[in-house]
């Protein structure tokens, strides 16, 4: 299994990553739509019900299924 993606790695900070959506920095990551998580964001990789899957955004790593990051796009 790949490793978690840390807050606290030089990407995850510029991209405003955190493993809980409910803490994104709202007034620093404008683009925050409320309840939006990697669950619910077109390039997460993880299937329905795991807590944690890949995102291209962090290659070779796993991100948390209600975390959130600045690159969310929208599932079509
Ligand atoms: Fe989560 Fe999407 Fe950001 Fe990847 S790009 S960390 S799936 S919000």
């Amino acid at each position: 299994v790949a490793p978690m993606v840390g807050e606290k790695d030089a990407q995850a900070i510029a991209l405003g990553y955190v493993e809980d959506a409910s803490r994104v920095d709202k007034a620093k990551f404008k683009n925050y739509i409320a309840a939006s998580t990697c669950s619910s964001c077109a390039l997460y990789q993880g299937k329905a019900g795991e807590a944690s899957g890949a995102c291209p955004i962090f290659a070779g790593k796993q991100v948390v299924a209600k975390g959130w990051c600045s690159s969310w796009v929208k599932k079509a």
